[in-house]
């Protein structure tokens, strides 16, 4: 990897930058790193430089691929954050920061596990570039797995599949999720790895293609004679997930891959519906499986025309339509939509602010604990994360106290919330908890009704409804419990 390289993909995404900067990045963190090789034997450079290429392949803003230069630089040399600061200026500073600060995150057990989410989740808050930062460093890091010695493989994998993918997943970054996901399943396991990937790109492999040829045979004449300008790709499946359905529903691989996956990327939002309709013509649709994610987009912002047909033999074909932007965003995640919105408002995109600006992000998470999901990432600014003492990640608006997040683990729990340890140290129901709290409620198990007074300091409407609710029923059951003959309700 070579520092022009990064420049020229840079560019790409931004030609009107001045990137005279990542030169000089480049000179620094090469003398910096002097002398220093990895366990590959190859200089020590060639690690960040591999980092800030992959942070330019996802069209990050300047100050991110210059950090991503640097980002070793304090925690492995002996220059300082200060002297990065002098000489590359503070929002470059602050990103290095943020990525030594959030350290070496590794996988030891439960405990550690909810210390390094909590970590990734604070980091998430303060500069979402941070965590891009971050997960390209790791997926070096795993793409040169090899030169490490067994164990350590193992822990990375694992780490990785439970920390870092999901959290891609959560920011939309598919293609990131993806990459990581499947060299985790590499050496995580082995054998079922080699013997999908045997069976996916050795023996399907043929038929795939020979099924893709007449599609197109077919689809790409219709397609010219619309005047449609289009590219058409055939979609490949990703081992860990094949795996993962396997595993969940307890299949055979044949039983699963059984759909031929296709994509096709237009030019604009009308030539999605005049190619959907084209491939209607051709070839029957197969009921309830079209899906209009343009007009209706996914809570994330994904957008893109779903359907499935009885292709050519009958066998079924999955296609994909959207236009280039839909394209980048579904890959890119967070990062696209905040390039194509900085394009959209020329140069604002250095802004602090821009975390703010992120769509309503909530991606199902397919495989993967049940920790990160249902997050929102909207408002995030205005938001903070509460951990249970699970470990469980409670999203909560700013101001919330105990009794809001109590009714945002259950009702019952919110009903009968008795007292409140916050940080191992007992706290009061009505204080505002702090982003990153570890709170524990104490319920009393036989009281049946929340308090009333409640009303007074909940910030959720979630709680709000609840103690509402239960107050009305309350004041009704308590008249009854004094009315002879009536019995009183459970
Ligand atoms: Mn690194």
């Amino acid at each position: 990897m070579t520092i022009e390289q990064i420049i020229k993909k840079f560019k790409e995404s931004h030609p009107d930058e001045d990137f005279s900067i990542l030169e000089k990045a480049y000179k620094f963190a090469e003398m910096a790193h002097e002398g220093q090789t990895r366990k590959s034997g190859e200089p020590y450079i060639q690690h960040p430089l591999h980092t800030a290429f992959l942070l330019a392949e996802i069209k990050a803003d300047l100050s991110t691929v210059t950090a991503g230069i640097l980002h070793d630089v304090p925690e492995d040399t002996n220059h300082s954050l200060e002297e990065i600061k002098e000489i590359f200026g503070t929002d470059v500073y602050n990103l290095v920061k943020g990525v030594t600060k959030l350290g070496k995150i590794k996988y030891r057990g439960i405990e550690r596990y909810r210390e390094n989410l909590k970590k990734m989740f604070l980091a998430m808050t303060n500069d979402l570039r941070v965590i891009f930062i971050k997960f390209c460093d790791r997926l070096h890091n795993l793409r040169t797995l090899e030169n490490l010695p067994p164990e350590k493989q193992k822990r990375i994998a694992q780490e990785t599949l439970e920390i870092y993918a999901p959290i891609a997943g959560l920011l939309g970054i598919g293609r990131l999720k993806w990459q990581m996901e499947d060299l985790c399943f590499k050496y995580l396991y082995p054998d079922q790895y080699h013997e999908l990937e045997y069976k996916y790109e050795v023996e399907k492999r043929v038929e795939r293609n020979r099924f893709f040829q007449k599609i197109k045979n077919i689809l790409i004449p219709k397609l010219e004679e619309a005047g449609i300008k289009f590219e058409i790709e055939a979609r490949f499946k990703h081992l860990y997930s094949i795996y993962n359905k396997m595993q969940e529903k307890d299949k055979q691989f044949d039983e699963i891959y059984d759909i031929f996956g296709l994509r096709l990327i237009v030019e604009t939002v009308n030539d999605c519906y005049k190619t959907l309709g084209i491939i209607h013509a051709l070839w029957r649709p197969k009921p309830n499986r079209f899906k209009d994610y343009i007009a209706v987009p996914k809570p994330n912002g994904y957008r893109s025309l779903h359907t499935t047909v009885f292709g050519p033999e009958g066998t079924l074909a999955e296609f994909q339509i959207r236009t280039k932007e839909m394209h980048e965003e579904s890959i890119y995640g967070l990062a696209a939509h905040w390039y194509y919105k900085s394009k959209k408002e020329a140069g604002n995109y250095q802004s602090p602010a821009w975390v703010k600006e992120i769509v309503e992000i909530q991606k199902e998470i397919t495989n993967t604990t049940e920790l990160v999901t249902n997050i929102k990432m909207d408002v995030f600014r205005d938001r903070i994360f509460i951990f249970s003492p699970k470990g469980d990640v409670f999203e909560l608006p700013e101001g919330a106290t105990p009794i809001d997040f109590a009714y945002a683990v259950h009702s019952n729990i919110g009903n009968k919330a008795a007292r409140v340890i916050i940080n191992d140290k007992l706290g009061r129901l009505d204080q505002e908890l702090k982003n990153g709290d570890l709170v524990e409620i104490i319920i009393e198990k036989n009281r049946e009704y929340p308090n009333r007074d409640w009303l007074k300091f909940v910030k959720t409407k979630r709680a709000r409804d609840r103690i509402k609710q239960f107050a009305k029923k309350s004041t009704f059951d308590n008249i009854k419990r004094f009315l002879p003959g009536i019995k009183k309700s459970s």
